[in-house]
């Protein structure tokens, strides 16, 4: 099933997205609660609620989507490093802080993005060249945790997944480099594009979707989820040894090598450049980068 987060007019929806992705049917849910996105449905499916009953369908064309958690209740976990042929381009850019490890991780490396970072797809990935002129894409599986827990085992961390959606880990490189620490430069406002849909966890092959990003129609990443280095379970477990994971948390598990900084010279984004992830089962997250302008 997939579920979108959704303004019609000023209001906030949450509904359904039909098997044909041409129309959308609303939640029947009350204003507040269809203000947390789908928050509200996962905790009442963990709780062992069924979902609420819909109303009348809705054409895509006429509603705006937002990100599936419009603002998450806290940092959106991430993944750095998590597929070869990434881990190598990224250390040999001379942008990798992390790089006098390894180039691949003997662990994965975890770090996070401000909640305050979150946009749906269709908002603008705004920057300001005074701040940084090394804007990067990175197409993402982005995991979302159902039921809660602390020390979940491989074997059980599938149990603990409500579902997925894309991220976009957008990156200031420069500020990535400078800081040992990469929170600033991946936390930059509207560096999350997430969605456009979230899928429940039945719906995908975890082991094999295909995971690509284009720039102006210029196919730049093109891998798959088979690849990662470190895969759901493992990071799911990492995370939760001594961090309780709550319904409702998002875990980006990695980009794959062609991201911008990896071409000679690099390809960053800029002004006016659409940049759209795809992930199969999931569905398009696109997005437009745009000059903040004072
Ligand atoms: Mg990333």
């Amino acid at each position: 099933m997939k579920i979108a987060t959704f303004k019609i007019g000023e209001e906030r929806k949450v509904g359904v997205v039909d098997e044909g992705a041409v129309t959308i049917a609303p939640f029947d849910l009350p204003a507040e609660l269809a203000q947390q996105g789908i928050q509200h449905l996962i905790e009442r499916q963990v709780a062992g609620n069924s979902l609420p009953t819909t109303g009348a369908p809705l054409a895509l064309e006429e509603i705006c989507f937002e990100a599936p958690l419009p603002r998450p209740r806290r940092n959106v976990f991430c993944v750095g490093k998590n597929y070869h042929d990434h881990a190598h381009e990224f250390a040999s850019s001379g942008f990798d802080s992390s790089a006098a490890q390894s180039a691949v991780p003997e662990h994965p490396i975890v770090f996070s993005k401000v909640p305050e970072s979150v946009i749906g797809a269709g908002a603008f990935i705004e920057f300001d060249p005074a701040v940084s002129s090394a804007i990067d894409y990175e197409v993402e599986l982005a995991v979302i945790i159902g039921k809660p827990g602390r020390g979940i085992s491989r074997e059980n961390a599938l149990d603990h997944v409500w579902g997925y959606t894309i991220v976009n880990d957008v990156t200031a490189r420069d500020l990535q480099g400078r800081y040992s620490q990469w929170l600033v430069g991946k936390s930059q406002d509207t560096f999350c594009p997430m969605g456009p849909v979230a899928v429940s966890r039945d719906d995908i092959d975890l082991g094999n979707c295909s995971v690509q990003t284009w720039v102006n129609d210029e196919l730049r990443q093109d891998s798959n989820t088979g690849l990662l280095i470190f895969d759901v379970p493992t990071i799911i477990q990492t995370i939760s040894e001594g961090v309780t994971l709550l319904s409702g948390d998002v875990i980006a598990t990695g980009t794959p090598a062609g991201v911008g900084i990896g071409f000679k010279p690099p390809k960053y984004m800029t002004d006016g450049d659409v940049v759209r992830c795809e992930i199969a089962g999931i569905g398009q997250l696109q997005n437009t980068v745009k000059r903040r302008r004072l």
